[in-house]
Formats: structure tokens, sequence, C-alpha cells
């Protein structure tokens, strides 16, 4: 049901005439694409709003504060309804369902002054309601049709619900575990990231912005924020511009160029200069190079925190987000918030600090992004009341998820075949998150309702049906630190402490496991261990469930671990002693009919890591984009040598590296082919490679494709990811597989920051994953 768009007040019938006046337009006139200052098709419209806007009115569009205490039926008498009235709140964060968002629309619409439309943004991260596996795990699907569905899929569902903006795609590179949101991103590559990215805005923007089942996108943390020292949230970024430019920005500008909406500024500094106050970052490079022309958001009271970071007073650091780019604050106007937009930006233009051209800027930006989702067409668009009902958890949403929580799994050791399972004798379930139904759509998952995704328990009792018992046993808690425990388990997470000693539950579960013919060991991280502010220097499973593991394993029954983990863990003993690990990530809301598929069979896994997986915390970081250093190791077994870049006690390579994952089939790689060895600027290299599937059973392959640029007026990485391929490879088939390499594929910025190609020697490999061997090198000439 669409409400018509309705001004109450007389005396600005006016604004009513401009709004409808571009109306009938505005369906022509909007584009998935961003405009451009001098192109954007609602300048006049725009400009006329802003004649009529007083100083205050312009300042509450730049407001972005979360809903606080609105509930249904409640709006109006809230405290951010009586803002809304006063025309001091541009758009509402963290608020859902249409009725909800109807009628809190209806107060700017009808109440407020000038009746101009809110936004309505959500953390929709990795789904809505059908919630896909964290996107570390979704990246590792390698699948960007996949990807780009997921995104689409959530779209629909989030508009179903009355939202029209989300804070997603996440795309900051990250090669440190200890930081805690690298369970956000999407790894540590930057040419993946960038395909990721572009799937992802896409994906929620489709063709069309002001369609209602799409979604405005918002880049973020614009930037850098997943290289924070030590992997410690929020903490310092300080990066060379080449470093910069070569292996951390790429996904921000993939998505810029596929039209992203919006970028969210990120909480560090860059350059010494916090990126929410970054003139360079926000407007230089941004806006200005790439050519971004849609509106900055602030990340949750990112202004007032530069404060903290020690670059001015409440009012230095409001003027300096608005003169740096910034066009939203987010979060500034709670009361225990003393520095925001809505604070002190008028102060600031009354004492001649900030002019009206800057603020009238950030109010064009604002005033644009609604135009373009078509809010002033109608601002109801995306409260249809029916839509929910229909369009979100539905079964063909639920058996996508299902899909692609199965396709984003990663087998890290399968020895003997212990995989597949057979659905027949007797299962021991045993670990915490068998039954941790509310853990299994892990962090950031707002809008899923913990209670109904499926749990491994609920999935193999479905899946196996008759066919196999399965004995469950709990065995441990999360871990023997109850604080630590309950750190991990927030946010309607909690795995209840069980009462039993620890030794009471280790029995029972030895018990059952002596009754079994094969144990299922679901253990792992919960799912608040990683995330926001979930940052850990110990990279292990949590010991209490290291020493189930262990007990286990003494029984002699062959274990398979099904691994949760919302970032690259430590798995030195893991992957000496137990025969089979699988690592499900946090699957989402079909989590244990999805892990269920792979473990029967049903589904061969196929997911390959994008993030290395180090042998222990101190090789942190560690991505396999490295560079060589002038004294590199001479020898492949990873022996310690004196005087050359290694440790004295553990060698260098990973426990797993980038790209890798096992399939229940193999693959054999012959015949690397360049069709030639010498390539001009203007020259293109098809690359083959046959692959063969040698095993027993059909299964998908990432071919993946690394170049070396051997030298370089700078130093040149390695290898660098430059193509990949998901294939279905039947079993026995031989697939030939064919890449082209152009001279883009071996453009880098140089210490001038220009992006060129340098003549010189390049060899390329062909592969399973990042340590691929199979080589061959070409020349690229002038
Ligand atoms: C996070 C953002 C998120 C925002 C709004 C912040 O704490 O850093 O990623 O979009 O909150 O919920």
């Amino acid at each position: 049901m669409t409400k018509q768009f309705s001004l109450k007040i007389t005396s600005i019938l006016i604004i009513a005439i401009i709004v409808s006046s571009c109306n009938s337009k505005s369906n022509t006139d909007t584009s998935s694409k961003t405009v451009t200052a001098t192109e954007n098709p609602f300048e006049s419209k725009i400009d006329s709003i802003l004649e009529l806007m007083t100083i205050d009115e312009k300042i509450g569009q730049l407001n972005l504060p979360t809903s606080g205490d609105i509930t249904t039926g409640a709006a109006k008498g809230s405290d951010v309804g009586e803002r809304i009235k006063e025309g001091k709140v541009g758009g509402l964060f963290n608020i859902k369902t249409a009725e909800k968002i109807y009628e809190v629309q209806k107060i700017a619409v009808e109440q407020s002054r000038l009746g101009i439309p809110l936004i309505f943004g959500m953390d929709v991260i990795h789904g809505y309601k059908t919630t896909f596996p964290i996107p570390l795990g979704l990246s590792s699907s390698w699948d960007m049709e996949m990807i780009e569905k997921t995104a689409r899929v959530a779209a629909i569902e989030a508009s179903a619900d009355g939202i029209n903006w989300t804070f997603s795609p996440m795309v900051d590179i990250s090669r440190d575990p200890r930081w805690g949101r690298v369970s956000e991103g999407n790894g540590e590559d930057p040419y993946l990231g960038s395909k990721i990215a572009v799937a992802m805005v896409n994906g929620y923007q489709s063709d069309d912005l002001s369609s209602n089942n799409t979604l405005m996108a918002c880049v973020k943390h614009f930037a850098l924020y997943g290289a924070s020292e030590a992997g410690r949230d929020y903490n310092t970024v300080d990066m060379s511009r080449i470093r910069m430019y070569n292996e951390y920005l790429a996904p921000y500008k993939a998505a810029v160029d596929a039209g992203v909406g919006s970028v969210m500024a990120s909480f560090n500094e860059v350059d010494g200069i916090p990126a929410t106050g970054n003139k360079w970052l926000l407007t230089d490079l941004l806006r200005d190079d790439w050519g971004f022309n849609g509106f900055i958001v602030t990340d949750y009271t990112g202004i007032y925190e530069m404060i903290a970071h020690g670059v001015g007073d409440k009012y230095a650091v409001s003027e300096q987000a608005l003169k740096a780019g910034v066009d939203m604050d987010m979060a500034g106007d709670s009361p225990s918030v003393p520095a925001a937009f809505v604070k002190t930006l008028k102060e600031s233009y009354e004492n001649g600090k900030v002019t009206m051209d800057e603020i009238d800027t950030a109010v064009k930006r604002m005033l644009t992004a609604k135009y373009q989702l078509g809010l002033f067409e109608d601002p109801y668009k995306y409260c249809d009341f029916d839509r929910a009902k229909t369009e979100i958890f539905t079964p063909e949403n639920k058996a996508f998820a299902r899909k692609v929580s199965a396709e984003s799994m990663v087998l890290l050791k399968n020895e003997d075949q212990l995989l597949p399972l057979k659905k027949s004798g007797t299962i021991a379930l045993i670990g915490p998150l068998a039954k941790a139904t509310n853990n299994m759509a892990g962090t950031w998952s707002v809008a899923t309702d913990q209670e109904e995704s499926n749990s491994v328990f609920d999935g193999l009792k479905e899946v196996i049906g008759d066919k196999a018992n399965v004995l469950y046993a709990k065995g441990s808690n999360i871990d023997y630190d109850l604080e630590l425990e309950q750190r991990g388990t927030m946010f309607g997470k909690d795995i209840p402490r069980d009462g039993r000693t620890d030794k009471q539950l280790l029995d029972e579960a030895l018990q059952i496991a002596a009754k079994s013919d094969v144990i299922v060991a679901t253990i792992g991280e919960s799912a608040e261990l990683s995330g926001e502010s979930s940052s850990r220097t110990d990279l292990g499973i949590p010991q209490v469930q290291k020493d189930l593991l262990n007990a286990l394993l003494k029984t002699g029954k062959p274990v398979v671990l099904v691994l949760f983990t919302g970032r690259p863990l430590v798995l030195v003993e893991e992957n000496e002693n137990v025969p089979a690990i699988l690592n499900a990530w946090f699957p989402g809301s079909e989590a244990g009919l999805a892990i269920s598929d792979v473990l029967f069979g049903d589904v061969n896994p196929s997911g390959k890591l994008t993030a290395t997986f180090p042998r222990n915390v101190g090789q942190v970081p560690l991505f396999y984009n490295h560079k060589n250093t002038g004294r590199p190791l001479g020898n492949s077994e990873g022996k310690f040598e004196k005087f050359k870049s290694n440790y004295i006690d553990v060698r260098n390579e990973p426990l797993y590296p980038f790209g890798y994952g096992l399939s229940y089939t193999t693959f054999d790689y012959a015949n690397l082919n360049l069709d030639t060895s010498a390539i001009n600027m203007d020259g293109e290299i098809n690359v083959s490679v046959e692959v063969t599937n040698s095993g027993d059973y059909d299964g998908k392959e990432v071919v993946q494709l690394y170049i070396r640029d051997l030298v370089g007026s700078v130093t040149r990485p390695v290898r660098e990811l430059k193509g990949f391929q998901k294939v279905l490879i039947k079993k026995g088939e031989t697939q030939t597989i064919t890449f082209k390499i152009s001279v883009e594929d071996l453009k880098f910025y140089n210490s001038d920051l220009d992006f060129v190609a340098e003549p010189g020697q390049f060899q390329v490999f062909v592969g399973t994953n990042s340590d691929a061997k199979m080589m061959k090198a070409f020349e690229l000439t002038k």
C-alpha cells in the first residue's frame, strides 16, 4: 500500500509545487549512477528548496540520529519525532518495518515546515532477515554473480521493510586477523576486493536507485580502517601513499566507479589527520581524483571523536569535517555527544568559521540523494505494508542462502577422504556451537531473527532423517573465562553457561563419543568474538574447546572439526591432529542445513580462503602479496637461514595460504600456455591451462592467476592476483581455462603515484591457490 505524498502546511505549498514538478521527470532522471554537479538533473529544484530553508533546517538535513526510542505508534511523541518536526533531522538509522518508517516519514512530510522526506539507513551487511555468511565467508565463495545476488536479495528484503540505504559494502583490506572486523570485509586482496565491491554495489543499487526495491549503498570505511596498528580496533593507521595506492585503495575506488551513492568516513586517522576531517582524503582524492559525486557520512560519532584524536574542540572538529567534505553526521545529536553539526555549525557560521556555501554544498548532496532515491516523488515508496509479508525470509531466499552458505565454506583438511560422511550409523555431535542457533548468523546481523536460524543439530536431523542416529553433547563452554565468553556472546547471541563443571561436560561428551562411529566437533569462536571492537591477541580456538577436541581425538574415533570463526585462526595443532577440518565461518540463517549439505557430500566444498591463516600470532601481518626484500630465504622448504629475512622460531609461510581450499575431488593442472612471450603496450596475452577433475566427485574449482613483475622502478610484490574463474568440472573431465592479460593488469602506482606499466620481464603463475608453482614468463616491451 503506497500512501499519497501530501504536505500539511499550506504556507509552504510552493515546495509542493517544486516537488511535484520534478516528480513527473524523476523516473527518467534518476539512475543508479551518481550525478556530477554540472549534470545534476535536480539542481534547479534543489536550489529552489535551498532558498526556502533556514540555516537550522539546512543543518538538520545533515543530521543522522539513530531511531532511539521509537516504537510503533510512538514516533510522534518521541524525542526524535520532535526534532523531525522542527526540521532538524535529515535521516534516521536502525529503524525498520514499513509501518514504523511510514509513521516517522509522515512526521517529516506533514509536520515539518518544509516537508522534506527522510532517508532511512541500516547496517544491512550480509543479508537482511535471510542472512548470508559473514562477508569474509561470502568472499571465500569467489562467486561474483552469487555475491551480487546476495546483495540484491538483501536490498529487496530491507526495502520491503521500509529501508532505503545500507551501510555496506565494507571493503577494508585487512592483513591482520587480530582485528575483529576482518570478519566484515573481503580479506587481504585488492583485486578480489574490488570485484566484490562492484558486485555488492550493483546488487544493492541495481540499475535504478529510485525503484522501491533497491537500496543506496554506502562503501566503508574510507579509508584504510583495516590497517589499524596491532589489529586493535579504532587504532592509528600510518601508511605510505604508495602502499595506500597499490595495496589498499582499489576496492573503495571500484565501488565509486560502480556508482556507489554514498561513502562512510572511517574512524582512523590517515596521514595523521582523522579520516572524518581529512580534506585530502574526502575531497582531493575521493571527489576530485576519483569523481565521486554522492554524499559522505561519518561513522558513528566520528566528528565528536576528533576531539579525542586531538585535533580541536567541538567547534573546530565540526568545521574541519564539513570543510573536508563530510555531508552527514552520524549519531552526533545524542545527548552524550557535544560535538555535532546540529550543535555547533550554526555558531561556526555566525562566527565566520564556515560559509553558507559550505553548508549548502552538503545540503545539496543530501537532497540529491533523496531525489535519486525517488523520495521527493513519493516519500512512502518504501513503505508498502504488504511487501514484508511476501518478500522477506521467503522459502526461495532461504534456499538461496543455504546454497550460498555451502559455497562459502572452506575445506581445510580431509585426510583419507574422511569427508563426506555417510548418512548411516551413529554420529556424535559435540561442541558448544552445535545448538547455538542464535550464533549462526555471525556478527553484524541486525535484522536477523537469531532464533530462526537453523543450528548444526537442526540441520543434521533434517538432512539425515532416520538414516542415522545423532547423539549430542555440549562438551564444553565457549571459554574457561566467563567474562571473555560474555564479551563473545553479546547482542542476543548468548550461549547460556552450563552449570556443570568442565569435567562433567567433558565426561558426557566422551560417553556419547564412545557410542558413535564418527564425531562431528562444532567448535571455534562464538559470533561476537569477532566483529566490531572484538580484537584478539590470541588467535587460537579457546582453550576449553581445544581441550575438548584433544580429548575427543584421544578416543581414536574419527573426528571432523566443523569450525566456526570470523577471522583466520591459528590452527597448527588442529591441522596436525584432526583428520578433517571444515571451516564454516558463520554461515548465516541456513547454517545447519548448509553445513549438513557439505558434511554429507550433497554439496562438494569449493570455498577458498581470502585471508591467509598464519602459524602463529607473531607472523601477523602475513599476506601472500608481500615484497621479496633484499634477503629472501634461499630455500623453499622454509628452513631457517641466518642473516636472511625469516624467524628463528617459525617458518615464514602461513599454515594455509590465500586462495587455499580443498574439495572432495582433486584437480590436476597441466599445460600452462601463453600465446606469446612478448607484448607491447597495446598487446594482450591469452593464457590457457588444462584443469582435470581427477577425483571421484564433480566439483567446482577456483582457478587462480597471479602475476609477478620482476623489475620495477619501485619494488613489486612477489605475486599479485590478476584473474580467477570458478568453474564446475565433472569427474573425469578436463577443461581448458583461458585468461587474458592486458597491460592494465600490469599497471601499478610508481613513486610519483602515476598508474603505469613498465617494460620488463613478468611471470605468470596459475594454480589452485596463491602458492601456485606452475609458471610461464613473458616480456612487456615499449
Ligand atoms: C560501525 C559502522 C556502522 C555504524 C552504524 C559503527 O560503529 O563502524 O560500520 O555502519 O556503526 O551502525
